[in-house]
């Protein structure tokens, strides 16, 4: 009999998203926090070409890809490491600095695959309690055990979609030992008020990582392409960890492009935005709670988990697919994507004749 390691078999399934509709019916995903376009056509065009040389192997050191990041973001090319979505890196990361006898810490209703990073390494994890969905980085201080290696922050966070500012996050990594990483996860950092707000500064001080990613503001998320700001120790570690032929050469150039292109991706986050704010005044004015989002999604609480799978049962009958959230412990809550304006009418419409109807 083939036995699996007694770790990995403990582990659950990675909880994907259910994009089932009923046949024929044309879905309104709100599922996956995908872009509500897609990407830049300099993107795409350099991705069509790229194909053209798919009987060699891609650049292993992302050359190109590299030096557009860099450029964009003042960010010295070396620091640079780039993954098959920042997924790899987090896993990655997890590999090489926790593990047996070692912890990881992060926040109440963190990203999932950040315990999932820990478990695959069997490493601790820890979640510090959050001040009304949102980090608290007191509590995140007091959660730090002598063990404890790597702390793993999104901001603003997934699936609360709050944000804090990025002086907390320095107070944060002031009061951590220099032998705790400090991962600030920025998957949506394009979409915050504050997105120009440096942070890459941190990356010097040797223990902080920051992530970011094509997959949401630059509507890459099929191109599977993120990339980091690393301190060089702690780059050579991780780079050792990564498939080495890691990011097609596809998915290079359209990153690539992609990043040079920032006009572009600057109003694909305007009207994110522009769409956010009108779907969280809508939601307030159906007497629905949500946070105060600065992601391209919105976290729609219902009050109760049998009113929560209702609505999500109601709307994917109606080809609309919202996010269940009981793998994060907010089971009362459904987590909704922005999608195109259009799309948007249409959920904000089915959505106010549910939640008006006495028996949803
Ligand atoms: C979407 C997301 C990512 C990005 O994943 P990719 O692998 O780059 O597609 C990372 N962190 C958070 C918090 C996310 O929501």
């Amino acid at each position: 009999m083939i036995v699996p390691n007694a770790h990995v078999a403990e582990t659950p399934a990675y909880a994907l998203a259910d994009l089932s509709v009923t046949d024929g019916m044309r879905a309104i995903s709100m599922a996956q926090n995908e872009s509500l376009r897609p990407p830049s056509p300099a993107a795409l065009a350099a991705s069509r070409a790229a194909v053209e040389h798919d009987h060699l192997y891609p650049d292993p050191d992302w050359v190109e890809l590299r030096a557009a990041i860099a450029d964009v973001h003042g960010i010295a090319p070396g620091n640079l490491l780039c993954g098959a979505g920042s997924m790899e890196l987090i896993v990655a990361v997890a590999h090489a600095f926790a593990g047996p006898g070692r912890r990881v810490l992060s926040s109440q209703y963190a990203y999932a695959l950040f315990q999932s990073a820990a478990r695959f390494v069997q490493s601790g994890y820890d979640a510090a309690k959050e001040d009304d969905f949102v980090v608290d980085v007191d509590a995140l201080l007091a959660a730090v055990r002598a063990d404890t290696r790597v702390v793993f922050i999104a901001n603003p966070a997934n699936p609360t979609g709050t944000h804090i500012p990025n002086e907390a996050l320095r107070r944060l990594h002031a009061n951590l030992a220099d032998d705790v990483l400090l991962v600030i996860d920025e998957a949506y950092g394009e979409f915050t008020d504050a997105h120009q707000e440096p942070l890459f500064d941190l990356v010097d001080r040797g223990n902080v990582v920051v992530l970011r990613t094509f997959s949401k503001a630059y509507g890459l998320a099929g191109a599977r392409v993120g990339w980091g700001a690393f301190p060089i120790a702690v780059r050579d570690e991780v780079r050792k960890l990564l498939n080495p032929n890691n990011v097609s050469a596809a998915s290079q150039a359209a990153a690539t492009k992609a990043m040079l292109d920032q006009s572009y991706m600057r109003v694909t986050v305007d009207q994110t935005i522009d769409l956010r704010d009108t779907f969280i005044g809508d939601l307030r004015t159906l007497g629905l709670q949500t946070t105060d989002s600065q992601t391209n999604f919105a976290l729609i609480q219902f009050g109760s988990e049998a009113r929560a799978l209702r609505v999500e049962a109601a709307m994917r009958a109606q080809g609309i697919i919202m996010r269940p959230m009981g793998g994060y412990d907010l089971p009362w809550c459904l987590r909704a994507t922005l999608v195109d304006r259009a799309d948007m009418q249409i959920v904000t419409t089915r959505l106010a004749e549910l939640t008006r109807r006495s028996s949803c």
